[in-house]
């Protein structure tokens, strides 16, 4: 089976005045399937850019990012923006809901720039609605649902494409103790569900049980994993 993520001695510099910022230094990461991946590091240490790198959404600057085996960065933009859509779940700590739209319909606009038919599309959002505890909100939209019920409309819809790849950048940073182990919780029951590479940038570190090992970023280089307790 292939690995949904690997990054190979990814690089990425940013240009800062003459000189550059090297926010990824030669990071060698791999995530398999239905396992479940802590990042943590200090503020600006690289965790955000190595999601972003991940996500194809930056190109690093040398290195390799290969989803499910294939080599993206030998890929041009709108190839790369398609395995993205196939294949990268990407949920970041602002839900970023639209105002107007109900929880289905935040569900359904990605399906429709995938071009899937809708029927199928509406009775998948409410699957995923259901998976993420939100069966009885469907048609709620986001300024009727608390903080963490919007977390959970958030993780629904980046699952819409089926992922192999689910980036997750401090999805607890606006939320209280209890409601973050839930959302860690049910990240975790995502990830055995759906067999998906999940990698959580998180400052939690008491949920790092929860998930099946830590990584630490400092200056832009990535540490072995520690494998959590069983
Ligand atoms: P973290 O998420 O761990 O706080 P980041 O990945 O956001 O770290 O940032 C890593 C380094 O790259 C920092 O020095 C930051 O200032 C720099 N950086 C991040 N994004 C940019 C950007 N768009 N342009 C220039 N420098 C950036
Ligand atoms: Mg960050």
């Amino acid at each position: 089976m292939t690995t949904p993520l690997s990054l190979v001695n990814a690089t990425l510099e940013y240009p800062d005045g003459g000189s550059t910022i090297t926010a990824l230094d030669s990071v060698n990461l791999s995530v398999g399937a239905g396992e479940f991946l802590s990042l943590v590091g200090p503020s600006g240490s690289g965790k955000s850019s190595l999601l972003a790198v991940a996500a194809t959404l930056i190109a690093p600057t040398a290195g390799l990012v290969l989803i499910d085996g294939q080599d993206t960065t030998a890929l041009g933009p709108r190839e790369r923006a398609t395995v993205r859509r196939e294949s990268v779940g990407i949920i970041f700590q602002q839900p970023n809901l639209l105002p107007s739209l109900t929880a289905v319909e935040q569900l359904l606009i990605g399906e429709h720039l995938r071009g899937k038919p809708l029927r199928a599309a509406r009775q998948r959002a409410a699957e995923l609605l259901d998976v993420v505890g939100l069966a009885g909100e469907l048609g709620k939209r986001p300024h009727q649902l608390s903080g963490g019920q919007r977390q959970r409309v958030n993780i629904a819809r980046a699952l819409m494409g089926s992922p192999k790849v689910l980036l997750v950048d401090e999805p607890t940073a606006a939320l209280d103790m209890e409601r973050s182990e839930a959302i860690v919780r049910l990240l975790r029951r995502v990830t055995d569900e759906f067999s998906t590479a999940t990698l959580m940038v998180t400052h939690d570190t008491e949920f790092v049980p929860l998930t099946d090992a830590v990584v630490t970023m400092r200056d832009g280089r990535l540490g072995a994993p520690v494998r959590s307790a069983a």
